[in-house]
């Protein structure tokens, strides 16, 4: 049984002595989202989803008002996963009148995303504050396709002494490579196959690593030059290397990010790969 609830309150009671394994999403729920569901629901006797379109990460002129949005079919995902509880506040219930409070982790806030959405992770690292302490979970589940944000939140988790285990969860992709999104579903036809060039351009990457390139600047060079070669591709916001904190890179190594941001048509899509991990 799944139950859909909507208030902080309610929340506590059912919440009360529980060890809760906890997934929090925008919802429209794809197979990536399944991905740490399923994790929860291995590690944990209980497991919450929250579904929550967070307004404070959208920037003026972003897409907050035509994301995706079905609750009724995500609870239907819920109940065939055996996910016990869907929290999905409204608004007001999660930013109550008056609120003054808000949290920001300094300096990878910053840089990659935070460059070209000033605010967005304030909203975020507020935003799941807020609901770990709502939920308060044994563990919290985050996919690595959105790196920069599972980076944030174990920072703020240590920087706050909050008593939680973050688990990441490996990006899940379509058959084609492509990382799965809600966005995606703003592709059309065309734009979809554009969108491939991310995830292809990883894989060039890869290959050009692999054949022994160490020099970052060279890599990200090929890379912009191909995802560009795609019809539908607007524009690059970044392509970077950086180590696993997120501080650039010159020269290559195992361990090492190569994340990127590009526009496909109206749609700002995100992708990121472990330099050494398959693809
Ligand atoms: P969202 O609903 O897009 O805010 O995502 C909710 C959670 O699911 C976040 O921790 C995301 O990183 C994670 N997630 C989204 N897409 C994927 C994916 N393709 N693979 C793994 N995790 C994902």
């Amino acid at each position: 049984m799944t139950l859909l609830v909507r208030k902080v309150k309610e929340l506590r009671e059912v919440l009360k002595g529980k060890e809760v394994g906890f997934v929090p999403t925008m919802g429209y729920l794809h197979e990536g989202h399944l991905a740490l569901i399923r994790r929860a629901r291995e590690e944990n006797p209980f497991v919450v989803v929250s579904i929550y379109v967070n307004p404070t990460q959208f920037g003026k002129g972003e897409d907050f008002e035509r994301y995706p949005r079905d609750l009724e079919r995500d609870l239907k995902i819920c109940k065939k996963e055996g996910v016990d509880v869907v929290f999905a506040p409204t608004d007001e219930e999660v930013y109550p009148f008056g609120y003054l409070t808000e949290v920001h982790v300094k300096g990878i806030s910053e840089v990659l995303e935070g460059k070209f959405r000033p605010n967005h992770f304030k909203g975020v690292a507020t935003v799941v504050l807020k609901l770990l302490n709502i939920v308060r979970p044994r563990r919290a589940y985050f996919g690595e396709k959105d790196y920069q944000q599972l980076k944030l939140v174990e920072k703020m988790v240590r920087d706050l002494f909050l008593d939680v285990e973050i688990v990441a969860v490996k990006t899940v992709r379509d058959k084609d490579g492509l990382a799965l999104s809600s966005r995606n579903t703003y592709l059309s036809e065309e734009e979809r196959k554009s969108a491939l060039s991310l995830y292809k351009s990883l894989l060039l990457a890869k290959e050009l690593i692999e054949k022994g390139e160490r020099d970052a600047k060279k890599i990200k060079e090929k890379m912009r030059e191909f995802i560009l070669s795609f019809e539908k591709v607007k524009k690059i916001d970044y392509v970077e290397i950086t180590d696993k904190e997120l501080n650039p890179k010159d020269f290559v190594e195992e361990g090492d990010r190569i994340l990127l941001a590009v526009w496909v048509g109206n749609t700002r899509l995100i992708d990121n790969w472990e330099v050494g991990e398959p693809l």
